[in-house]
């Protein structure tokens, strides 16, 4: 076997005290099975009840938005808040390289166009400094909108996201959106939990949004939130989201073709119990990060991913980074460390290499390169302090 790959597992082992780990699985250790029965028990089981409007309100308390609009997931969530901040067709958007491909799907379902964007190695989220270098020789503004110079498209929007719950660089990215007229939008899908300078990610944007999938770090089987402070956005956001059903006694009014994506009382039954669990949760993932910052702090080659400065990480995906001159050996690592019962993933192909994005628009993405080939995702789940 490689020599890193013993040394890794070797701290994987030490850092866990287990001999097999999965990358993230959830725990439920509330009110989940009462609420559950709680639903049934009333028939609400599906797109109204109590929970719905019992998650909104805990959601928007937690982060510290004046609104949260629960819908089915992330993706979808991602979806409405573009339209929301008035994305159209053909314009074009700007999302890392280096993330999830529904980042990128989103801007697709609004027939818009994703702009690639380099990451940085601080915090693995937009290299905004780059970033902005970029759109000073590449775009033009004309009457409030940026236009990029070569398609002659407008970049209506920017979503960075959070990566593996690490904040980006607000202050800068408040700075350039409103430099360029490019309205803010907050994928904030890995990063519940995670502040910037005391304020919740996905609360800087004028839109931001959450998903509670079962592997990120609290669910609700599935779903996810739409994120504002604005009061007219977020009667939008539901609206859109409930197939624009205008509210009478019994006639079917719909005043616009919209979407199904309200989230089920069901799941927002299990959101309300997880969320309940948050701190607890939290505290967990850090003890697990400190566990591992000193289980590999002795090997030379990887280095353990630390939250940026001025951010408290949510530690969602403990991340450990190879070297570069032993980035030709991921593949083994990751071979070596799944075949000894620890569970490690590399980081996403990059979205502009996958066949469907390839002709997008995108600048220089050097350091994403170097993180796709030296990202290695380790055990995190909170149950594997429990
Ligand atoms: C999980 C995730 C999403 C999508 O969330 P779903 O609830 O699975 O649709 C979007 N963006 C990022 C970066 C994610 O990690």
């Amino acid at each position: 076997m490689n020599f890193l790959s013993k040394e890794i597992i070797k701290a994987l082992q030490v850092a866990t005290g287990r001999s097999c780990a999965n990358l993230h699985e959830p725990v439920f250790f509330g009110d989940e099975l009462i609420n559950l029965k709680e639903c049934i028990d009333s028939t609400f089981v599906s797109s109204v009840g109590k929970f719905v409007d019992q998650f909104e309100i805990d959601l928007a308390e937690y982060v510290g938005s004046k609104y949260a609009v629960a819908v089915v997931n992330g993706t979808a969530a991602l979806h409405i808040a573009l339209k929301l901040v008035g994305v159209q067709e053909g314009d074009e958007v700007l999302v890392p390289a280096l993330t999830f491909a529904a980042t990128a799907n989103a801007v697709k379902y609004c027939n818009a166009i994703p702009h690639f964007v380099d990451s940085d190695f601080e915090t693995l989220g937009i290299d905004v400094i780059s970033l902005s270098n970029y759109l000073e020789g590449h775009t033009f503004q004309k009457s409030g909108f940026c236009v990029n110079r070569k398609t002659g498209k407008i970049i209506r929007a920017i979503v960075p996201m959070h990566t593996f719950g690490h904040p980006v660089d607000l202050d800068l990215l408040l700075i350039l959106s409103k430099k360029f007229n490019i309205t803010l939008v907050e994928d904030a899908a890995e990063s519940l939990g995670s502040f910037y300078k005391g304020k919740h990610t996905g609360t800087f944007g004028k839109v931001g949004i959450l998903s509670f999938n079962g592997n990120k770090i609290i669910t609700a089987g599935g779903g996810g939130a739409i994120l504002t402070d604005d009061e007219v956005i977020a009667a939008r956001a539901k609206h859109l989201t409930t197939t624009a059903k205008v509210k009478h006694p019994w006639e079917f009014i719909h005043d616009e073709v919209a979407y199904n994506y309200r989230m089920p009382n069901l799941n927002a039954s299990v959101g309300c119990a997880q969320l309940k669990s948050i701190s607890r949760i939290l505290s967990l993932k850090r003890k697990l990060f400190e566990r591992y910052k000193e289980a590999f702090g002795g090997i030379e080659s990887v280095k353990l991913f630390e939250e940026p400065n001025n951010c408290s990480s949510n530690y969602w995906l403990n991340t450990l980074i190879l070297d570069p001159n032993y980035a030709t050996e991921r593949d083994l690592i990751l071979t070596d460390t799944n075949e000894a019962g620890f569970m490690t993933r590399p980081a996403w192909n990059l979205l502009s290499s996958l066949p469907h994005f390839r002709e997008c628009p995108k600048m220089e993405l050097t350091k994403s390169e170097l993180l796709v080939k030296t990202i290695i995702n380790i055990p995190s789940g909170p149950d594997l302090l429990c």
